[in-house]
């Protein structure tokens, strides 16, 4: 039995990925989590997406960035996507990593290429979203996410919050203080038990618990989840409530639940598909799989239809 820890595990093996990397038929199978590896490719599975009633957010797949001039590479390449979005006219905004952008090398180098990403978004009315990452750079994430927002509005760049966290509910407290548009997921990393949820049922306690303070908040927030069960808990929250759809959206990761991303565009909710792209995908695609360990039947039933 393929446990999710060995997963997330063998996700950070960089040998691995260089090996699984060189091998085109392990790429091609990747492809139904991960839209390519250029803009283009991903502009062309975004204009699928829009077409089915949903936006997007690109990210650019890169979590091995060892130099300065590397995070400045990162830099260029999302002022190409935001480029992009407004040449093709598609309906995306971006989603970053800060360790893409340096946080590991210097938080003054992540808070500057953050900001020239920010800058150009805002002046082109788009949006960042600043993904959430391990424990270990949860609290730097939050600073300069403050950072950048006391300089830029609520409607240029935004957090993500993971209801695995013990400290997220306080975060999100903190937060709409400010206030900040969150993205709320359950969190994707191998964290112990003393900074998270070891239990499933307490992660989606406390996801409920979580979406209940974000709704309420009148903040334009982003429910991120697969789980039927959070996104009914979602739609019965806000239906009792009396919160309009156009409210907040829901989010989903490209390739997975694609019938439940279309029915809740159709029942005219607002849906964003997380659409990562780039040479980089082992890490990304290996999380998936850690998800649902399923997803690992699915790849080798295609491996084996050739
Ligand atoms: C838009 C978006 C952005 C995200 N950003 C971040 C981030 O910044 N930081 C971070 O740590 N994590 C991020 N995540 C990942 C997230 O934390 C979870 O790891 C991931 O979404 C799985 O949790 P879940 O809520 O879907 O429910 P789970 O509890 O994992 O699963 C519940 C049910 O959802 C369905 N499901 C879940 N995953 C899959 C799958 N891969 N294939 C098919 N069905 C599935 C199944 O029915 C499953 O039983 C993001 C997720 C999304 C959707």
């Amino acid at each position: 039995m393929v446990t999710r820890s060995t997963l997330i595990y063998l996700s950070q093996r960089e040998g691995l990925k260089e090996f699984a990397a060189r091998f085109r038929l392990f790429k091609k199978l990747t492809s139904r989590f991960v839209a390519g590896e250029t803009i283009d490719e991903a502009v062309e599975a975004i204009r699928q997406i829009n077409a089915d009633g949903c936006t997007a957010s690109f990210d650019h797949l890169n979590e091995s960035v060892a130099s300065a001039a590397e995070t400045l590479e990162e830099v260029r390449e999302y002022q190409r996507v935001l480029g992009a979005i407004d040449k093709t006219d598609i309906s995306s905004n971006v989603s970053i990593k800060l360790t893409q952008f340096g946080l590991e090398i210097d938080a003054e180098l992540a808070y500057r290429n953050a900001r020239t990403v920010v800058d150009d978004a805002a002046r082109r009315a788009n949006f960042v979203r600043i993904d959430m990452e391990g424990s270990d750079v949860t609290q730097k994430t939050i600073d300069l996410f403050k950072r950048l927002r006391g300089e830029f509005g609520v409607n240029d760049v935004g957090i993500v919050l993971q209801s695995y966290l013990r400290r997220t509910f306080d975060d999100a407290q903190d937060l709409l203080k400010l206030p900040a548009r969150i993205r709320l997921c359950k969190g994707a990393y191998n964290e112990p038990p003393e900074v998270a949820f070891p239990e499933k049922k307490d992660v989606d306690k406390n996801y409920i618990r979580v979406m209940h303070v974000l709704l309420s908040s009148g903040v334009y927030h982003g429910m991120a989840t697969h789980d039927p069960h959070m996104i009914d808990a979602t739609i019965d929250f806000a239906k009792r409530e009396g919160i309009s759809k156009e409210a907040f959206e829901f989010q989903m990761l490209y390739g997975v639940r694609r019938d439940l991303q279309r029915q809740l565009a159709k029942d005219g909710y607002n849906m964003r598909v997380y659409v990562p792209y780039g040479k980089h995908w082992y890490p990304y695609f290996m999380r998936r799989l850690a998800e649902r360990p399923a997803n690992i039947w699915f790849v080798l039933k295609n491996l084996l239809k050739g």
